[in-house]
């Protein structure tokens, strides 16, 4: 390996952070580790790490503070991991601009595959961001085509409509990763659409109505529960 990615692992927990950092460091990261937000804000500006994995309870801050500080000046990939009771506070964090999230207690390969995620699609971003979205998306039977913005299963066209496309193409754009309700919303309806799930929910039913080989089994896209919709990655 060339470069090394440097990641920074917020978190007070000694024994989460020595068993991440033995993770990370034997699947040839660069790690560095903060214990409290100040630290973790002061690494970010002087060390410039490749990506960050945040915990959210932290003793002199709070983890969102943490993401809406970083996020005023960098676009630095954020890995939240957070206790599956606390949803809402996943919801806030992605929609502050965290990248993704793990739930305590996770496995390792969960984690590195998170991370590379992140990662892979920091690495992507500008060329991502400057350009329209091109090219065509494929998992499995599914493929997205984007310069005909249609989308096929087994070589037929699916049907979608307009809206239906646009979710569909979104969540194939950031193939991987979770979107929440509320960026999709305001994605497809403006950003001043009501919050309002139903109609994202009528939608995702009749997308995966006419994409899923069988009702009731997602193969392409997932619900997170509470939080938004995740499609699988690209093969
Ligand atoms: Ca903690």
């Amino acid at each position: 390996m060339s470069y090394r990615d440097r990641i920074l692992i917020v978190e007070d927990e000694k024994n989460i952070a020595g068993f991440m950092t033995t993770i990370l460091t034997s699947n040839g990261y660069e790690v560095l580790h903060a214990e409290t937000g100040a630290e973790a804000l002061m690494l970010v500006s002087s060390h410039c790490p490749d990506a960050m994995i945040l915990d959210l309870g932290l003793p002199d801050m709070d983890g969102q503070r943490i993401i809406r500080t970083v996020r005023e000046w960098s676009q630095l990939p954020i890995l939240v991991v957070s206790a599956r009771s606390h949803e809402r506070d996943k919801v806030s964090a992605l929609d502050l601009g965290a990248d993704d999230y793990v739930t305590k207690p996770f496995g390792t390969g969960e984690l590195l595959a998170r991370l590379r995620t992140a990662l892979r699609h920091a690495h992507n971003r500008d060329a991502e961001e400057s350009l329209i979205q091109r090219g065509k998306f494929t998992a499995g039977d599914l493929c997205v085509d984007f310069d005909k913005r249609r989308v096929y299963v087994r070589g037929e066209d699916a049907k979608l409509t307009q809206n239906e496309y646009r979710i569909v193409a979104l969540l194939a754009k950031y193939a991987g990763r979770v979107l929440t309700y509320d960026y999709l919303i305001s994605q497809i309806w403006g950003p001043n659409a009501s919050g309002d799930n139903r109609i994202l929910r009528v939608n995702m039913a009749n997308i995966r109505r006419k994409i899923e080989p069988k009702p009731g089994q997602s193969q392409y896209i997932f619900t997170e529960m509470g939080v938004g919709y995740r499609m699988i990655e690209d093969d």
